[in-house]
């Protein structure tokens, strides 16, 4: 059954009442006609089946049958703070990294990112961006959206992830410590925090600063890894050890 999103007050009571893009998803690209069914998140946990009741111009009507509590969410809320990436590359790290089970994500400009400034990542990048975790959501049959953030300097991310749960940061160099072993010894965070850097990965200062504010710098194993590769490889290691993925 079709899944989609939509804004939690479109939903009164055993009442649904749908208009703008969606309306023209349902009537035009779907064809779907009234008594066909659909399943509706509010993004709060909750899934209403429903069947549509009247489709005109402006708006779909349709009418509660079901509701129930999705159980998809893993129990650890990994943010990922991903290096801006050349081209469609990001547009695949969200699309995946919402399947895995990401919940939030950070675009961060990084000293070695090929994106200049903040302002080259424009709004309709970003609405991308927010299209693809949506239809990415409503496919994996994700009961809460990944939050996707405005992009961040990398010394302001640093400080933002600093402030909660256990921070990582996967580095090619390092030599001391493994993933595996820092999720063996640090004491089971249902906050985690992601760094992954660009194409030509973090500069060291960037590693010195990140350490400085109590991130980890992690090894993913002997192997270079391409940065539209690591954090979804290091996400669903982490999710797996957690139990949350299978
Ligand atoms: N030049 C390659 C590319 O074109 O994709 C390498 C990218 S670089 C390594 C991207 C990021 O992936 C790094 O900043 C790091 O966060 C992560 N990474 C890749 N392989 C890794 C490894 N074996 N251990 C730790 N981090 C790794």
């Amino acid at each position: 059954m079709h899944r989609f999103f939509i804004p939690p007050k479109s939903i009164q009571g055993n009442r649904v009442v749908l208009r703008g893009t969606l309306v023209h998803q349902i009537r035009d690209v779907l064809r779907m006609k009234p008594g066909d069914q659909l399943i509706l998140l509010d993004n709060s946990g909750l899934a209403h089946q429903t069947e549509l009741v009247t489709i005109d111009r402006e708006t779909v009507r349709a009418r509660v049958i079901e509701k129930w509590k999705l159980e998809t969410e893993p129990s650890a809320r990994i943010t990922l703070y991903q290096g801006l990436l050349k081209g469609q590359k990001f547009d695949w790290v969200l699309q995946k990294g919402t399947e895995i089970g990401i919940c939030a994500f950070v675009p961060v400009l990084a000293a070695r990112c090929i994106v200049g400034s903040l302002n080259d990542v424009s709004a309709t990048r970003t609405e991308r961006w927010e299209r693809i975790v949506i239809e990415a959501a409503e496919q994996a049959g994700r009961a809460a959206l990944p939050h996707l953030h405005h992009p961040m300097l990398f010394a302001h991310a640093i400080e933002t992830a600093g402030r909660s749960g256990l921070s990582l940061i996967p580095w090619e160099e390092e030599r001391e410590r493994n993933l595996r072993e820092v999720l063996q010894d640090i004491p089971k965070s249902k906050e985690l925090n992601l760094f992954i850097g660009p194409e030509g990965g973090f500069a060291e200062e960037e590693i010195i600063a990140a350490r400085n504010r109590g991130i980890v710098p992690v090894s993913l194993g002997p192997r270079i890894l391409r940065a539209e590769t690591a954090g979804l490889a290091a996400a669903s290691a982490i999710l797996y050890e957690l139990g949350d993925l299978g």
